[in-house]
């Protein structure tokens, strides 16, 4: 089982899997996996890993984490649309979607962990807006397998899993998300931690992607258009990946979704680049004030400073080869959407997911979307509710809280101290 090999875009070099996730070249360029199979045969096997063929792991864990995609009655029809399929990521039993930490971040957690036991070395660096985090260490409680992560202050109360999570290391930062990265960048230098990769990992690409298979199945046809919210970008990156594996299958259409995206007004740096067709991100025109508008949004989790937006493979060529549209949407008109939703189609959503309901009212609004097409909207996150009332949630305690720009050096010994459980 799980036959792949890891390729560099850029030189083309064959990059042997020891959770590797840069090419040992330094080119700059997202790594991608290839796997042996090219056709979409589905397996008999639990969850996400129905699609174990094109994720980049050996073994499968027996988990029903995983995308659920229906066909939408209600607000295909307020809004006009008669292929509107949901893909829902989160806590809804009834529609067989199983992710207790309510957002796909759970899709990434799961096979990268697994990657990580099996090709890796060191304990796995996690740097959070909160549904990272969160995943993570619900994986870590359910497996034992040891995570540091790191997230904003005000992410602390996002941070619980349904089991005790006793192998997580949490620290929190007194800033933004791009303060926790950073400070988790710090961290990486030491010996034995290894970062989880974030875009770069094929592992949480290809596990995000499966949303664009899961789709797909339902559908029974390569959409015409993809719709996410997007903070990263990875997860839009990871849906372009898989729908050129569907058409390498050669069977179906093809066609590329059309990928369209949105970010939460003020912080929309991706939407303010590509709108001007430039492939750089420059800081003073796309986020002027980031700190300030990354911290006023509705919908925080989308507010990564240092997307993988220009680099090769990155969100920039995904939006070119997929003749992609972005969009920014207010806050007032995500969460009036989250109301749409919630009664339409009856359950709540992720502020994020919010964000991209918005959107596509937005695009049928306007007819961007036509009637007929066949529209894939990922709802990234929701069920919070539903998994409310089903578990008991049990918030993870920081081990220690620093200021922003802080130095490793102040928890260096105890962080040493709490590896060595693991050596
Ligand atoms: C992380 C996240 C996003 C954005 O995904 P990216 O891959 O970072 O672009 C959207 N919605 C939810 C609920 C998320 O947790
Ligand atoms: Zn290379």
């Amino acid at each position: 089982m799980g036959e792949y090999e890891l390729k560099c875009p850029v030189c083309r070099a064959t990059v042997p899997d020891h959770y590797t996730n840069e090419c040992p070249e330094k080119c700059s360029g997202l790594i991608l996996a290839e796997y042996k199979e090219k056709q979409f045969i589905p397996k008999g096997l639990p969850g996400m890993f129905r699609y174990h063929n094109w994720l980049p792991v050996e073994g499968y864990r027996d988990v029903k984490t995983g995308p659920a995609t229906y066909k939408s009655k209600a607000l295909a029809e307020k809004l006009g649309l008669k292929n509107l399929y949901i893909c829902f990521n989160g806590y809804w039993p009834e529609k067989d979607a199983w992710i207790k930490t309510c957002s796909f971040k759970e899709l990434e957690a799961v096979p990268t962990m697994l990657r990580m036991e099996e090709k890796g070395s060191g304990i796995l660096q996690i740097s959070s807006a909160g549904n990272t985090g969160r995943a993570f260490c619900e994986v870590s409680a359910d497996t034992g397998v040891p995570v540091i992560v790191v997230v904003p202050k005000y992410a602390t109360e996002s941070i619980w899993t349904t089991k005790p999570a006793e192998d997580v290391f949490l620290i929190t930062i007194d800033g933004d998300y791009t303060d926790a990265i950073e400070f988790g960048n710090k961290l990486c230098q030491m010996e034995g931690i290894i970062p989880e990769g974030g875009a770069k990992n094929p592992a949480r690409r290809d596990g995000m992607g499966t949303t664009l298979l899961s789709g797909f199945e339902a559908a029974g046809m390569i959409p015409d258009w993809y719709f996410q919210a997007v903070g990263s970008g990875t997860g839009a990156i990871a849906a372009w990946e898989m729908s050129k594996r569907l058409v390498s299958d050669g069977r179906f259409k093809d066609r590329l979704p059309r990928l369209y995206l949105s970010q939460n007004i003020p912080f929309i740096p991706m939407v303010s680049a590509w709108n001007a067709k430039r492939r750089e991100i420059i800081e003073d025109v796309d986020m002027p004030d980031a700190k300030n508008s990354a911290m006023s949004v509705y919908a925080t989790v989308l507010t990564n400073r240092h997307p993988p937006y220009s680099t090769k493979g990155g969100l920039f060529d995904a939006l070119t080869e997929t003749n992609g549209i972005m969009e920014g949407i207010e806050s007032k008109r995500a969460e009036e959407a989250a109301e749409i939703f919630e009664k339409l189609e009856g359950a709540d959503t992720d502020p994020a997911a919010a964000v991209c309901v918005a959107s596509l009212i937005d695009a049928a609004t306007k007819g961007v979307v036509k009637p007929d097409d066949v529209i894939l909207l990922n709802i990234t996150g929701g069920g919070y509710k539903r998994a409310d009332l089903d578990f008991e949630k049990i918030i993870v305690e920081p081990k220690v809280s620093l200021p922003a720009g802080s130095d490793t050096g102040v928890i260096k010994d105890e962080l040493v101290k709490w590896m060595s459980n693991y050596a």
